[in-house]
């Protein structure tokens, strides 16, 4: 048996961030991980295997409908999916052998197997029981699926299945227009795929600004995919070729099928806290299957805490990895704090589509008092150049104070982008903040700036 200050279980974003602190600050730590990788969703099924094939397709969509305007003739690229899965896996090895690396340099226990809290103050794994002072719960969250829908990750897939199709399928059915069904979506329209996306509400992208998400599915739509919009999913039935989608639009209770040879299922994911012992152990869950924390992290037995998708708040790997760091530095006796106020969601597609702070729904709810500054990317000369001019930004600042508010960006990089208002509200920054600083020419980020000017006086180039 070991000892250790921490044990955190999981080593996703949440947990191996976690651990990388806990161990910067002093305290002696392991993670705990079945996997045979480290990383956890994000590394090895989620965020950084589907950025691989994300970029990929796009640049297949460049060759194919902009390289020609540049004057770049030539054969147009064909795709070998085997190699394109090379590439998505030799990207995901690059990332997890990278914190594995990172645990060794910070000297951090990595303890393989699936860990479970015999009693508190113990971690199990496999056939050993480690001590720890605390013990973090960073074991995130799985895929969900609907009644009906049973997924095999071969025809009916989650976004696992999806990152590993052998081959593009030619006709898809995304269920659920949230994240993962838009990104993976639109690498499947993109390499070649007649994309349909059936959703249950009216509008795609449940939370977004509705003019953003309005503007988002307009410019989807002209890629190519279609939406089935306020129609709920029934059921799911295969044969060994094809499979039958069958939903029903709320409005009208009309009941309608789809084929396909794919089914993505994109309907959620759920907090991911089985084999730990938890309900043994007594500690408080919400009806979802949430962690319940209380503003440390802390839950109701001592010595355990949690952070990450399996507790509230957005499923996110930063907001994961924010915890991580704050917890971590709550334990070494310092102040850990997140600003849940202030943590960007991005989109990964081509316009990517960024937002932080509050929506203009947000803002009318509460009776507060706004004004919106937007500026389109056609007037950005930057983007003009590089065909990237469906887009814009929109800032919102409170009409007596002009503090930024929130911002909503579709555009080129609008992941990027939206980072300078992120550290602006952080500051507790005014529009005019960001309208008068200098910002260099041509870039993208005038196109913030002249959101912020439309905030004030004006732009300039609109
Ligand atoms: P989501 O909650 O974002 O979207 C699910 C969608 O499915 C909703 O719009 C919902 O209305 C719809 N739906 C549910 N039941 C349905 C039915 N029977 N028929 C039709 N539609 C139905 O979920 P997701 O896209 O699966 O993503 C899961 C989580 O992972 C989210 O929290 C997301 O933020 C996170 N994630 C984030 C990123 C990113 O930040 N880029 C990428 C991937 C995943």
């Amino acid at each position: 048996m070991s000892a250790y200050d921490v044990i955190v279980i999981g080593s996703g974003p949440g947990g191996y961030v976690c651990a990388i602190r806990c161990a910067q600050l002093g305290l002696k730590t392991a993670c705990v991980e079945g996997r045979e990788t480290l990383g956890g969703t994000c590394l090895n099924v989620g965020c950084i295997p589907s950025k691989a094939l994300l970029h990929a397709s796009h640049s297949l969509h460049e060759a194919e409908h902009n390289f020609v305007r540049m004057g770049l003739k030539g054969k147009t690229p064909s795709v070998d999916w085997k190699q394109m899965l090379a590439y998505k896996n030799d990207v995901i090895d690059q990332n997890t052998k990278g914190i594995e690396f990172l645990f060794k340099k910070n000297k951090i226990d990595w303890l393989k197997g699936w860990g479970s809290i015999p009693e508190p103050g113990k971690v199990k794994v496999g056939d050993e029981t480690h001590e720890a002072k605390a013990i973090i719960i960073a074991t995130g969250s799985d895929s969900t699926s609907i009644p009906g829908v049973e997924v095999d990750e071969k025809m009916v897939v989650s976004s696992t299945g999806a990152l590993e199709l052998a081959k593009p399928p030619k006709k898809l059915v995304v269920i659920g227009a949230g994240v993962i069904g838009l990104e993976l979506g639109s690498v499947y329209k993109r390499l070649g795929a007649e994309v349909t996306v059936v959703e249950f509400l009216d509008h795609i992208t449940p939370g977004m600004d509705a003019g953003t998400a309005k503007a988002f599915q307009r410019t989807l739509k002209k890629q190519g995919l279609t939406f089935i919009l306020g129609a709920a999913v029934q059921k799911v039935e295969t044969t060994r070729t094809k499979a039958k989608v069958t939903y029903k639009l709320r409005k009208t209770d009309e009941e309608a099928t789809l084929d396909a040879d794919t089914v993505l299922v994109a309907t959620g994911r759920a907090p991911f806290t089985d084999g730990l012992g938890l309900e043994a152990l007594g500690v408080t869950m919400s009806d979802r299957g949430m962690v319940q924390t209380d503003g440390h992290y802390a839950t109701n037995i001592k010595g355990i805490y949690a952070i990450g998708d399996c507790i509230d708040g957005p499923m996110l790997a930063h907001k994961a990895e924010d915890e991580g760091m704050a917890v971590a530095e709550i334990l070494a006796g310092k102040a850990g704090h997140v600003n849940y106020g202030v943590i960007p969601g991005v989109i990964y597609t081509h316009p990517e589509v960024a937002s932080v702070g509050a929506t203009e729904e947000v803002l009318k709810d509460q009776g507060r008092s706004y004004k919106v500054g937007k500026f389109s990317f056609m007037g950005n000369g930057r983007a003009k150049a590089n065909f990237a001019g469906d887009g814009v930004v929109k800032i919102l600042a409170d009409a007596e104070t002009d503090r930024i508010l929130g911002c909503h960006i579709i555009g080129p990089a609008a992941g990027e982008l939206i980072h300078e208002i992120c550290v602006a509200m952080e500051f507790g920054a005014a529009a005019e903040d960001i309208a008068r600083t200098c910002h260099a020419h041509p870039t993208y980020s005038e196109a913030v700036r002249e959101a912020a000017l439309a905030c004030g006086d004006g732009p300039i180039h609109s």
